[in-house]
């Protein structure tokens, strides 16, 4: 049985996946932009994900800001033999507050287990990153009425190890597979619906009060267009958006509908 939960003591967020593109310096001028934008949003923290090549110029951007850096991904290990992988410690390194950890595209395109994604997230806690545990479902898995047991499966299976957990370092991304770049985006009643068996899911794991401080997000082809709606779902918490958040003013108007919305 699970209860319904009001977003209003959770700090919403938005976040900015820019996926593999932009250069060095693009990533720098999008970033000035943004921050311009933006100022310091106190009421909205603002987390942003370039590639790795231009974390360290974003990151020195950012500094100055209230906007928060992220590394769209993470390797398990410390350090070693692995080439092409980055540690937590390197990301964090780099100035990175936050980790996106099992994004669909890692796990579809690049065949990123459960067992991987547990790896990573232990890894990055550990080294007390903010992890976003980005989790959804196929289009062949929606179509066939799976969404609640995919998503539950990955819940258990990828927080395995987390049972007492620092939970404050975790949110939660429900992203369907079928929403993430097709201008296709799940309805408030389905987002709603995974959102409080996501909420129902941590308690079980982590016990009720640590679960309810989790921030459970929707991603899936969100806009400017979209995002007043989406934001008034009760139990929507923020959003991680690719896409649109390669557009400073487009993402801007995304976190101050945000901040209008859930105020
Ligand atoms: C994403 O990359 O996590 C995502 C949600 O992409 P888009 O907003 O482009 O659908």
């Amino acid at each position: 049985m699970t209860t319904k939960t009001r977003s209003s003591r959770r700090r919403p967020i938005a976040i900015g996946n820019w996926k593999m593109h932009l250069t060095v310096s693009e990533s720098a001028a999008v970033a000035q932009r943004l921050a311009g934008l933006l100022g310091d949003p106190r009421r909205v923290e603002v987390v942003i994900a370039p590639s790795y090549t231009a974390l360290q110029s974003v990151g020195g951007v950012l500094k100055e800001t209230g906007l928060l850096l992220a590394s769209q991904n993470v390797h398990w290990e410390e350090k070693g033999a692995f080439t092409g992988e980055v540690s937590a410690t390197q990301i964090k390194d780099t100035g990175c507050r936050f980790v996106l950890i099992g994004h669909s595209e890692r796990r579809v395109v690049f065949g990123e287990t459960d067992e991987m994604v547990r790896r990573k997230l232990a890894a990055a806690l550990k080294q007390g990153l903010n992890t976003v545990l980005c989790v959804g479902e196929t289009l062949e898995q929606h179509q066939s009425g799976q969404t609640v047991a995919v998503v539950r499966d990955q819940l258990k299976k990828d927080l395995a190890d987390l049972t007492d957990g620092p939970s404050g370092k975790i949110i939660i991304a429900y992203e369907p597979v079928w929403a993430i770049g097709t201008g296709r985006v799940a309805t408030a009643a389905q987002i709603s619906e995974i959102h409080e068996m996501i909420r129902g899911t941590l308690s079980e794991i982590f016990g009720p009060a640590s679960a309810e401080a989790v921030r459970v997000l929707y991603g899936g082809s969100v806009t400017p267009d979209n995002i007043a709606d989406l934001a008034t779902i009760e139990n929507l918490d923020g959003v991680l958006v690719g896409g649109a958040s390669l557009k400073p003013d487009g993402f801007a108007t995304i976190v101050k509908t945000l901040e209008k919305v859930k105020r």
